[in-house]
């Protein structure tokens, strides 16, 4: 989902996390639906992620043990399909005091039986699929004190449609997150597609394009020499793989088990393509934190070291 992110059609909108762990959780890498623009399978595909090898899902109780050593932690839930884990409901019922979650969902599976207990945001990415679906679902979130925080993402020519949706969304006071695509062959520089998500922003009060920072305007990334991904923040799959971050998940390159990982104490070397989640894209901040926290000498002699 993610994300982000944009190609990363599932933003994960940042949240302010301070002292505690953010678990980038993917109990799913399935979804139910199969959209063209999806960045989370092209990425997989195109970095070698779909070559994993992935087991059982743990169970909701397996997980609380598992994540037990990072409390207080926040889980930014994602996917795939975050809802297609059966044990989704019981897992965020359960979570211990001072943790909390958010998740980034189609929406389009049941929602009944989840609890708001602990959580900081749910975004509903819409899709341009069962629209009365999606709607009722979003009902009975804001009913449960959920109120979904809705995303679509834009591909260059369907800016029409889109704002077909943005009407019917502001009709019904509900505001909406537009996320542009981000895959191979899509540039959004200096595009009249671009303008007029623009003027569309400024027509509707609640419409809001995210911004440069969390998706790219063509599929090129960044590469950081070093990183603190792994440290306070890494992500997980359903059987419990561990990877630095999105980007190395993507990339099947895995830090262990969740049982039996050890998250690094100093910054690392990366110096590999930061791809486009929205939770990696978060390490950059947190990057020039650590560079200001240790200073750029202490981060040359880790470079050197490895
Ligand atoms: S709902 Fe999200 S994860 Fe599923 S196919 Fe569409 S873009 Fe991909
Ligand atoms: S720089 Fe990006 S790709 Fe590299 S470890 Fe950090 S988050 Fe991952």
């Amino acid at each position: 989902m993610i994300g982000s992110l944009n190609s990363i059609p599932e933003l994960c909108i940042w949240r302010q996390v301070e002292n505690r762990f953010l678990i980038l959780f993917i109990p799913s890498m399935k979804c139910q639906l199969h959209c063209s623009y999806c960045g989370w399978f092209q990425n997989l595909k195109e970095f070698g992620g779909d070559k994993l090898e992935v087991g059982r899902d743990l169970k909701w109780f397996e997980w609380l043990v598992a994540f037990n050593p990072y409390r207080p932690y926040t889980l930014e839930i994602t996917g795939g399909e975050p809802l297609l884990y059966s044990d989704f409901s019981d897992l965020v019922a359960h979570l211990p005091w001072l943790c909390n979650w958010s998740v980034t969902s189609n929406t389009l599976l049941d929602v009944s039986n989840i609890t708001n207990r602990n959580l900081n945001g749910w975004t509903a990415s819409f899709h341009f699929k069962e629209k009365k679906r999606f709607f009722d679902n979003c009902k009975i979130l804001t009913r449960s004190g959920m109120k979904p925080s809705i995303s679509m993402v834009v591909q260059p020519d369907r800016v029409d449609e889109v704002e077909e949706y943005v009407k019917e969304f502001t009709e019904q006071n509900q505001s909406v997150n537009l996320l542009r695509e981000l895959n191979p062959k899509v540039d959004w520089r200096g595009s009249k597609e671009w303008n007029r998500l623009e003027l569309i922003r400024d027509k509707y009060p609640h419409v809001n394009l995210v911004d440069d920072d969390s998706i790219p305007k063509v599929y090129q990334f960044p590469i950081f020499d070093i990183c603190t991904a792994g440290m306070n923040y890494f992500a997980v799959i359903g059987d419990g793989q561990v990877f630095r971050c999105y980007s190395d998940l993507v990339r099947g390159e895995s830090m262990g088990n969740i049982f039996n990982f050890r998250p690094f104490t100093e910054p690392q070397k990366c110096g590999k393509p930061c791809l486009g989640c929205a939770t990696d894209y978060r390490q950059k901040k947190w990057n020039e934190k650590m560079i200001l926290e240790v200073g750029h000498d202490r981060q040359q002699q880790i470079i050197t070291q490895m």
